[in-house]
């Protein structure tokens, strides 16, 4: 009755592994997934492919698609298009399977719009939302659905309500905190001015991608990420190396393996933005430049 599981990662899934029910899982169309003999739109086109089979084959057994739209976190900062989840959607619909968007990263603008969702027009039945909700100043966390969903669980009778709350649901702290973030959207045209801010990220990127061993350029709206390489350093500790030195510059980042990622709060600075850049380009290369012999260990990773 307990058993769930909906990563596909299994660093946090392998402990459990005997206990988790072994869901349905679809190849990610993110561009980190991507074989390198296919472009982006074939690789996102199979994975459609596969999930189309699939829903035609088992419909009645499934009862929910859940994604994260546009972009995989954990995953590795990865990628894919609008394309995809129109298409997805459009699939959950004709096969009466309902749609979930984990918009936790996603939501709250970003990647551009307010929600992911804003770049389809199908929408989708089940919304989480959670992080940017209240700015990250108080914890606060929905799952917002379709009225015909809300409508089916609406009824005198007790027993068919959703009774499954939590003691804090609806906490009003955090509702204050997440309706004067919400305000704070409008009044300072927050999505707006993320605009400019989007591209110094993007132009910072840019730039740390001319450095060999820094690639894979991608992102969107608020959320920007390189992968990094090295012919001695292993992945895991390419992005560990990367942190430390920034960490030493008093920069905190958390990148994933050998992805480097910003995901910056909305009110950074131009000024506090540049200083980022500066500081990563310096860690960059310090690791990624040394020409190391074989089996020798990089000065940074000994720390
Ligand atoms: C952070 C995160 C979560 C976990 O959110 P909680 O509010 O802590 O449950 C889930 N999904 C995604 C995509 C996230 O980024």
């Amino acid at each position: 009755m307990y058993k769930r599981q909906i990563t596909d990662i299994p660093l946090f899934t392998k402990q459990y592994a005997p206990l988790l029910i072994n869901h349905k899982r679809v190849p990610s169309p993110a561009d980190i997934f991507c074989p390198v003999s296919l472009t982006q739109t074939e690789h996102e086109q199979q994975c459609l492919a596969t999930l189309e089979s699939l829903l035609a084959n088992e419909h009645e057994q499934i009862c929910a698609l859940i994604l994260e739209p546009l972009m995989q976190g954990a995953a590795g900062m990865g990628f894919y298009s609008a394309d995809y989840l129109e298409s997805a959607l459009a699939l959950c619909q004709r096969f009466g399977v309902h749609a979930i968007f984990d918009e936790i990263a996603t939501g709250f603008g970003r990647t551009g719009k307010l929600f992911a969702l804003d770049y389809c027009e199908v929408k989708p039945d089940f919304v989480c939302l959670s992080k940017g909700l209240t700015g990250g100043y108080l914890p606060m966390s929905a799952v917002v659905t379709t009225d015909s969903i809300y409508q089916a669980f609406l009824d005198t009778k007790l027993e068919r309500a959703f009774l499954h709350s939590h003691s804090y649901s609806g906490n009003p702290l955090g509702c204050a905190a997440a309706l004067a973030s919400l305000e704070v959207f409008d009044q300072d045209q927050v999505l707006k001015c993320n605009q400019a801010k989007s591209a110094r990220i993007e132009a910072g990127f840019e730039q740390l991608s001319q450095l060999s061993g820094v690639g894979s350029l991608r992102g969107l709206g608020m959320v920007w990420a390189v992968t990094l390489t090295h012919p001695q350093v292993s992945s895991a500790q390419l992005g560990l190396a990367v942190a430390k030195l920034a960490r030493d510059q008093g920069l905190m980042i958390r990148p994933i393996g050998n992805q480097l990622y910003l995901m910056p709060p909305y009110c950074i600075t131009d000024d506090q933005l540049d200083q980022v850049f500066i500081t990563l380009q310096q860690a960059c290369e310090t690791v990624l430049k040394q020409e190391a012999p074989a089996g020798y260990t990089h000065p940074s990773l000994l720390a």
